[in-house]
């Protein structure tokens, strides 16, 4: 039987590896800088974490999550995304005990149950993060940056931000009683989901992706009719911080996101250029400000951002944006009869204890097979063992760059292949 991989879901071997890790280790180290501490959460929560959060009628809910009942007859779901997790385990933890904000980021993957196509799988990767406690504009404004400065960091091109204010309670409100009246008249019009949200979660009709192009839809009222005040000045103050932060965005009315718990900001980083991904977002985000509370904790407003790992990789390698990842020499160890093999192996174990990535054929003694290994390896210092070798406790080293060889005392290895990093800019 010749299985295959789920539908949906990647492998990321060696050099895809790499780079799916060189992503993660800039994300971490950028996050860092803004006093975010780690946090990891099970890929599994009770399925309600996911209802109550993202809302029964958003995509995720109604569509894409991956539910099952355990042998203990629970309703147990994969983590369609991360904010819920974090949310059940803030509370959970008593983290909201602590003075400061809680700033929390994890790396996770997560699993939506969605049509797989480029930029859209059913197991992917996301980094978020979450601050619970303040919500200050110009915190919001500080954590949008971050996101920013994370994309350049990775050298990632033609990345728009898209920022709007849904609003406070009130002006959802309002603007949910003029959509319903818009589209009162398009009802019959609409996709069969849409039709039910018009009820439950007007809104939701804007973010559908089969109804977006409807007359209907392009025609509907702009929330910034409904803010009110406060909303409205909220708002400023956040485009204010990012005019402060030199950030560059675009106020777009239009953003609304898929899930039901954010209020006021929400904001996307949309990628423009010309290729597969062209339109998708790269990461979004927003306020939540009931969601603690909707889940039986404090009144503790949160704001977050989650960015898509696939999407990223994908604009990267488009872009050609990752620099040589296996940097460092490797060496490789040549042992050309039985009793140097041996000898190669004890050679070997000293280099890696000097952290020296080292390759060595096990079996062979022949020289040609050994050297093809060594090139494979991408060895860029070559050592060689043979009888004479052993005899005067020499080794002989050649420099797979500038084909220099020589044959050194045994215990000069290490300052040789120092002089070789030189020799070959390592
Ligand atoms: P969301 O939680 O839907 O706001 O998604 C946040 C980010 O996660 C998006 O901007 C994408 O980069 C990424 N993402 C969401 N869904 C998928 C998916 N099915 N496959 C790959 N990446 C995704």
């Amino acid at each position: 039987m010749i299985y295959q991989r789920v539908k949906g879901m990647l492998d990321y071997v060696g050099e895809e590896a790499a780079k799916f890790r060189y992503i993660e280790k800039c994300f971490t180290e950028e996050i860092k800088k803004y006093g975010f501490r780690e946090i990891i959460t099970p890929v599994l929560e009770n399925t309600e974490v996911f209802v109550r959060s993202s809302g029964e009628e958003s995509d995720i809910v109604e569509k894409e999550m991956y539910t099952f009942t355990d042998k203990g007859r629970r309703s147990l779901t994969l983590r369609p995304e991360g904010t819920a997790g974090v949310v059940r385990s803030f509370i959970e933890n008593k983290l909201y005990a602590r003075p400061e904000p809680e700033k929390l980021y994890y790396f996770a993957p997560m699993f939506r149950y969605s049509r797989p196509q480029a930029g859209r799988y059913r197991q992917f990767y996301q980094f978020g993060v979450e601050v619970f406690g303040d919500v200050s504009p110009l915190l919001v404004a500080d954590l949008i940056a971050s996101g920013d400065k994370i994309l350049k960091r990775l050298g990632i091109k033609d990345i728009i931000l898209k920022i709007n204010s849904i609003g406070d309670f009130s002006s959802r409100e309002a603007y949910a009683d003029r959509l319903r009246a818009h589209f009162a008249a398009h009802r019959d019009g609409l996709c069969e989901d849409c039709r039910r949200r018009l009820d439950k979660n007007p809104l939701r009709v804007l973010d559908c992706k089969a109804d977006s192009d409807h007359p209907a839809v392009i025609a509907a009222p702009s929330i910034a009719d409904c803010l009110s005040a406060e909303a409205q000045e909220y708002f400023r103050k956040v485009r204010a911080g990012l005019d402060l932060l030199g950030v560059k965005y675009e106020a777009d009315s239009r953003l609304v996101r898929g899930l039901d718990y954010y209020t006021d900001i929400v904001f996307e980083y949309i990628y423009e250029g010309d290729n597969v991904y062209r339109g998708l977002a790269a990461g979004g985000g927003g306020i939540y400000a009931d969601l603690v509370s909707s889940f039986g904790g404090p009144d503790i407003p949160g704001v977050g951002y989650a960015m898509g790992l696939e999407r990223i990789l994908g604009i990267m390698e488009e872009q050609n944006l990752f620099p040589a990842l296996d940097s460092g020499l490797v060496v490789a160890v040549i042992g050309l009869d039985e009793a140097s093999k041996e000898k190669s192996l004890q050679v070997a174990s000293l280099l890696r204890e000097a952290g020296y990535r080292c390759e060595l054929d096990y079996a062979k003694t022949a020289l040609k097979p050994q050297f093809r290994l060594a090139d494979r390896a991408g060895a860029g210092a070559i050592v060689i063992i043979g009888e004479e070798e052993r005899k005067n406790n020499v080794l002989t080293v050649k420099n797979a760059k500038t084909k220099n060889q020589e044959t050194i005392p045994e215990e000069n290895l290490l300052a040789y292949l120092k002089e070789i990093e030189n020799e070959n800019g390592i």
